[in-house]
């Protein structure tokens, strides 16, 4: 397999567009994977078109709307409003069950079709949201797993899972993309592009990693 390509599950977010230069930093060729999952806000899609279009990467859209039916959560049914913080003793309603074992996954056998043996994927344990798929036994289990599976040694990245928000704006800016990332990516739950909403789960984040980030660099 060709170990100098990488694919990154690529969302256009604030993480996978971190890892998205994190990748093209480490790796000759560099693969964008992007999924719709009946997502509220489909214009990420778009977005994430973009990023990967200036960033110079093959990029791919899937559709897997389906998964949204699947459950009940608020990323993908408009009827729900979104918790704007993690419910005691639960996940928060923003949870979509499975969705990065089904999109690493996914990601694993379209890397394998094109020979591509490293994935990377942005999920963090650090911002632990209560989402179990972020956390790094996950990822390591499902490493394990997809090896087995298809009796290949993919290896997966996660260049952020032991870092906060305030280290990966500073990897961001260590990469030369922190304007590009504060200004194009979608992080927001309320579907508004860079700085956001501002008071949404995501948004309040991020900011305060972003804050924490720029405090420290100016002192
Ligand atoms: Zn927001």
């Amino acid at each position: 397999m060709n170990r100098e390509a990488a694919l990154v599950v690529f969302s256009g977010g604030q993480d996978s567009t971190t890892c998205l230069f994190w990748a093209k930093r480490n790796f000759k060729k560099v693969y964008a994977l992007s999924f719709l999952y009946g997502q509220k806000h489909q214009k990420e899609v778009e977005l994430a078109r973009e990023i990967a279009r200036k960033a110079e990467v093959e990029f791919e859209v899937m559709d897997v709307s389906f998964i949204g039916t699947l459950g009940h959560n608020s990323l993908t049914d408009t009827a729900m409003v979104m918790d704007q913080e993690k419910p005691a003793g639960s996940v928060p309603n923003t949870f979509v069950p499975g969705r990065n074992l089904f999109f690493l996954s996914i990601a694993a056998v379209y890397a394998r079709e094109r020979g591509i043996s490293h994935l990377v994927t942005g999920v963090s344990q650090t911002d632990f949201s209560g989402y179990p798929d972020c956390r790094d036994a996950f990822i390591k289990s499902l490493n394990v797993t997809l090896n087995l599976a298809m009796d290949e040694q993919f290896v997966i990245h996660t260049p952020l899972m032991w870092i906060d928000k305030a280290e990966t704006w500073a990897l961001a800016d260590e990469l030369g993309v922190l304007d590009l990332i504060r200004n194009e990516t979608l992080t927001c739950y309320n579907g508004i592009q860079g700085d956001g909403c501002g008071h949404c789960p995501a948004c309040t984040l991020r900011r305060e990693g972003l804050e924490k980030y720029l405090k420290n660099k100016n002192q």
